[in-house]
């Protein structure tokens, strides 16, 4: 009898935490692919950047940007994004499990629907998932050096991978082209890419470089030739976002 009381109080709920994020804070939500490094091997991704595969993600950022209110900007590069939160969003009241759980999901479901316009010659072998944190940055200063963070990581990341699967494809070992690469700085792989291998690396496609920005653009859409009204799309282009002139022209509010 106890029991049925208690539970007719649902008690049981008052276990529930809620976890808030910081107001008035910048949110970032990182989405990061769980073991894409054997996922891109069963799929038989490119080495090192399979394009379409980064497409494929790019599109999946788009459709965040369009489903959720609140979300600014996404950066993205490998199999990973983040986006940003405006500061005053008040996206499923600022609850940490549900935005975060919400983004990861709708992320996965469209990787998986679009999966067959980006390979429609490559069965999807099993069910991707992508894992998500959010995190709050108090200060604007601090959200463009956590965005400046990501996109240094893209470069060094792009420059050893790029060496590493020109000396592999070139007949090293891996652990030949590991040992050749230890400790070099970026100028000395420059400097073997073009000399082994005649390649100038600021020439490979800049969204190997710089990894994608996702971001609302003023548009002008036309209708039978005329200009009909502006609108804001979002749109994905590859921008250098760790100085400032990409950031004098889009505002994060
Ligand atoms: P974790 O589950 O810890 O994230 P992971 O295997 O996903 O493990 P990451 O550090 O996230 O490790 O690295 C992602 C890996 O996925 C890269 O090292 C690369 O091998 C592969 N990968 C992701 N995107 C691409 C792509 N577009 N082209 C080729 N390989 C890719
Ligand atoms: P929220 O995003 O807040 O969860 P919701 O619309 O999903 O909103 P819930 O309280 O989760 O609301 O209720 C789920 C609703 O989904 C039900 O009210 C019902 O209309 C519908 N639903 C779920 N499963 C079934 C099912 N198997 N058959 C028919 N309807 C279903
Ligand atoms: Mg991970
Ligand atoms: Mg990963
Ligand atoms: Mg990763
Ligand atoms: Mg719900």
């Amino acid at each position: 009898e106890q029991n049925v009381n208690n539970i007719k109080q649902e008690y049981v709920k008052l276990f529930q935490s809620e976890n808030k994020l910081l107001p008035f804070t910048w949110i970032v939500v990182r989405i990061d692919g769980s073991h894409f490094h054997r996922f891109s091997e069963v799929q038989g991704f490119e080495k090192p950047n399979d394009e379409q595969a980064l497409k494929l993600m790019n599109s999946c950022a788009v459709a965040i940007l369009e489903e959720f209110d609140g979300i600014v900007f996404a950066y993205g590069v490998s199999d990973e994004y983040s986006f940003v939160l405006k500061k005053n969003t008040q996206l499923y009241q600022r609850r940490d499990s549900e935005i975060v759980s919400a983004v990861v999901s709708f992320f996965s479901s469209t990787y998986v629907i679009k999966w067959k316009e980006y390979f429609p010659k490559k069965e999807l072998k099993y069910p991707p998932n992508f894992d998500g944190r959010a995190v709050c940055y108090p200060s604007y200063e601090i959200i463009r050096d956590y965005l400046a963070w990501r996109q240094v990581d893209c470069h060094i990341n792009n420059q050893y991978n790029t060496c590493f699967w020109m000396l592999v494809k070139s007949g090293k070992s891996t652990r030949e082209a590991q040992s050749l690469l230890k400790g070099t700085q970026a100028q000395e792989k420059n400097q073997m890419l073009s000399q082994l291998f005649g390649i100038d690396y600021s020439m490979l496609p800049i969204i190997f470089r710089n990894g994608s920005s996702v971001f609302f653009k003023e548009m002008m859409v036309t209708d039978n030739g005329f200009v009909a009204n502006s609108q804001k799309k979002v749109v994905v282009e590859h921008p250098n976002i760790i100085e400032d002139g990409f950031w004098e022209a889009y505002a994060l509010y």
